[in-house]
């Protein structure tokens, strides 16, 4: 142990939860990762496992598997119902366990989640989020849904599972048997709030009684429903009481139904934003208590942990971005860990796309089988030019390998567009990427050249070359575009240039809508240049304030009403596509960005065509083909970009490539602009590393 894990003695101190002792105090939560549907999958599933047990995690939980056909998430989606597919499990426990690691089954039952037609809930009922409407479950069928989670328990029993967590968050079933907004029940499963209980009451009563002690049952328990008819805390709280008499180990925390229109996990949530309300629940309950959402840092865990909020931490998403996260913090290397910066580009996003997940930060994730990092047998010299995403990813993972690398950066500092992007209020995880890819290249001894634009003699004698020269911003070709109102938005971001009260924003792509976003609070959401930080994504009690999220013992559900502060600018935004702005961003986090742009009042202006800019502002032609001025002191575009080639066309005169020049690799944006983002970039670089 190096000195820095002193620095972190709660995260790393045993616990003994139910029957087992837990090595320290982290946990994996459960996230779905596609593997899990397929049982030819489970090969690399346990591989995915082994690496983040052998990373120091102490307990792990695999995505949600239903007990029976009704619960099922997708059409013949993962499921533990028949002592087959227990059977196939036996080698990744094991795996698990021979690393020091100890493993949960997710028994979830999706409920009228799900996106297939047998869909059962509580009474007969649509969700939001999804296209089948549920048939309520009878008198008998709620018996045999009881009857198929004890089964689901005594299977992971016999697969090697330490136990189980009863998926009781998210709004999923046992949800919707607890709410009066989903279950209008008038037999012994509802009427009253006590009566709604029993379903989640029963299933782990049952279970105990069948699995005996030496088998933990951590129930995810939703602190917080964030939707109207959820439940309130006395009710929340008199649950967790009386699950723990029938026989819970550990509660798990679960913030908000998916059909809530409250963040709860984007990046632009604050860090540990919820852990007030485990910090009650732990006063509520005699058994430990966990926290999660929106945890990254072994810093914020050990706060959680030191001030008795929580006995434990899950973390899902970061440890899919550092499989190691654990025994870093142990071997005094936190600050090596590759921060999760809550983006869900390659994790949610995907799963959400019913694609395997990933992460954008550690493309190896999901894919621990097939991109391997293996030692290379000869030191092989590497010039990496450019040092945004794309390269710095390349170099880190090169250098793991014992390549020699050296990389070549034009500006003052690492980060390409991530610099850009860190200033973004809501998007201030950028920069602790930038911090685990300065560091880890100062470990490796990674000579990093700034402000040298590398030419081909600088790239002489190297054995391969990679250009990762990025891209610049695209110049419109229009009357008026050199106005002293217009600026790109690398000159805003960065502070460079300044805007009048009112501001177009031309492009409404990812980058016209994050600037959109940018002028409605004002500046940069982390300090730069010594000015204040703004925004409320750095702030917890800021942040539920502006998207009203209160006490849940003052309001059912934590639903409050929002306090919105007044927009710093008057913001249009434009594009020429006629379909609606924002519609091509992520999944899980398109809708967070639409509804802030809509709260800030930002003007929308599809279909138009651009005529001319002047003194009164910028002028266009309306879908219906009327002329038409927007009045605005500055113009910001954000119309995508070009790739940086000249170093790629250098090398390509040259003749490198052939003979004994080195050769030459192009990826990021300096590749390929269009769709230029950073998920691309970064698996580009990675993928590269592992093969020269
Ligand atoms: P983008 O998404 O490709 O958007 C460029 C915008 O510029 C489009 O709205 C396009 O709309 C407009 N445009 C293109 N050519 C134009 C021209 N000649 N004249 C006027 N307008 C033009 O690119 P971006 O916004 O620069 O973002 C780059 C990448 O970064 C994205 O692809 C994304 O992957 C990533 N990113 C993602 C997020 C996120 O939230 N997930 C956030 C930021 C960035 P019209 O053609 O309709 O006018
Ligand atoms: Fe975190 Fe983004 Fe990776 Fe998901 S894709 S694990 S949110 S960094």
């Amino acid at each position: 142990m190096g000195p820095m894990s002193q620095s972190h003695p709660h995260l790393l101190s045993p616990l003994a939860v139910g029957h087992l002792t837990l090595r320290n105090r982290l946990v994996m939560g459960s996230m779905h990762t596609g593997l899990e549907d397929r049982s030819k999958h489970l090969p690399e599933l346990t591989a995915y496992f082994a690496e983040r047990a052998r990373g120091g995690t102490a307990l792990l939980i695999t995505g949600g598997y239903a007990p029976n056909v009704e619960g099922w998430l997708l059409p013949a989606g993962s499921m533990m119902a028949s002592r087959r597919m227990a059977d196939k499990h036996r080698g990744l426990t094991d795996s698990v366990h021979a690393e020091g690691a100890h493993i949960l089954l997710q028994v979830l039952h999706a409920g009228r989640y799900g996106y297939q037609p047998f869909v059962r809930s509580a009474s007969s009922t649509k969700s939001p989020i999804s296209p089948f409407k549920a048939r309520g479950l009878s008198s008998r069928e709620v018996e045999r849904t009881i009857g198929a989670w004890v089964r689901a328990a005594k299977l992971a029993k016999r697969a090697g599972y330490d136990g189980i967590e009863i998926m009781g968050s998210e709004g999923y079933l046992i949800n919707q048997f607890l709410a009066e907004r989903t279950n209008t029940r008038t037999d012994a499963w509802g009427g009253t709030a006590s009566k709604r209980m029993r379903f989640p009451e029963e299933i782990v009563r049952r279970i105990r009684a069948e699995v005996g002690r030496d088998f933990l049952l951590q129930y995810r328990i939703s602190l917080l429903d964030l939707v109207e008819g959820g439940q309130t805390w006395d009710e929340t709280a008199e649950l967790a009481q009386r699950l723990e008499a029938a026989g819970v180990d550990v509660f798990n925390t679960g913030i908000g139904w998916h059909e809530a229109r409250i963040p709860t996990i984007v990046t632009s949530v604050p860090r540990a934003a919820f852990v007030d309300v485990t910090a009650r629940l732990k006063e509520t309950v005699g058994v430990p208590v966990t926290a999660s959402n929106r945890i990254n840092t072994p810093d914020v865990a050990e706060e959680i942990l030191a001030t008795g909020k929580a006995d434990l931490v899950s973390m899902a998403r970061p440890l899919l971005a550092d499989a190691a996260f654990a025994a870093k913090v142990a071997e005094g290397r936190a600050d090596e860990i590759n921060l999760c910066i809550a983006c869900n580009q390659a994790c949610l996003d995907h799963t959400f796309a019913n694609k395997r997940a990933s992460c954008l930060v550690n493309p190896r994730a999901g894919r621990e089988t097939d991109l391997v990092l293996s030692v290379s047998p000869v030191r092989k010299r590497v010039a990496v030019v450019g040092a945004g995403p794309a390269g710095l990813s390349c170099a880190e993972a090169a250098a793991s390998r014992g390549l020699h690398v050296e990389v070549f950066e034009a500006e003052s500092e690492i980060g390409g567009q991530f610099r850009y992007a860190m200033r973004v209020p809501g998007k201030e995880e950028f920069a602790g990427s930038l911090d685990y890819f300065r560091r880890r290249l100062e470990v490796l001894g990674v000579p990093v050249h700034l402000g040298r634009r590398a030419t081909a003699t600088d790239v002489e004698g190297f054995d391969h070359v990679v250009v990762a020269t990025g891209v610049t911003p695209r110049v419109l070709d229009m009357p008026g575009i050199d106005h002293p109102m217009v600026m790109t938005y690398p000159e805003l971001l960065t502070g460079a240039r300044e805007v009048g009260r009112r501001v177009a924003v031309i492009g409404a792509g990812g980058i016209g809508v994050d600037v959109s976003e940018f002028l409605l609070a004002g500046g940069p959401g982390i300090a730069v240049d010594g000015r204040e930080p703004h925004g409320h994504s750095t702030d917890v009690e800021a942040w539920k304030a502006h998207w009203g999220v209160v006490d849940p013992a003052v309001e059912r559900a934590g639903l409050g009403t929002a306090v919105r502060e007044e927009p710093a600018h008057e913001v249009h935004l434009l594009q020429r596509k006629t379909s609606s702005i924002g519609k091509g961003l992520g999944k899980t986090t398109g809708w967070v960005h639409r509804a802030e742009l809509k709260m800030g009042g930002v003007r929308m202006h599809t279909g138009v065509s651009y005529q001319w800019i002047d003194d009164d502002g910028l002028h266009i032609s309306t879908s219906e083909g009327n002329a038409m001025l927007v009045p605005v002191d500055s113009i910001v575009v954000c119309a995508g970009q070009e790739s940086v080639r000249d170093l790629a066309d250098e090398l390509a005169g040259t003749g490198s490539g052939v003979g004994a020049g080195p050769r030459v690799h192009v990826i990021g944006g300096a590749d390929v602009a269009a769709e230029l983002d950073a998920k691309r970039a970064i698996k580009q670089g990675v993928e590269l590393a592992a093969t020269l």
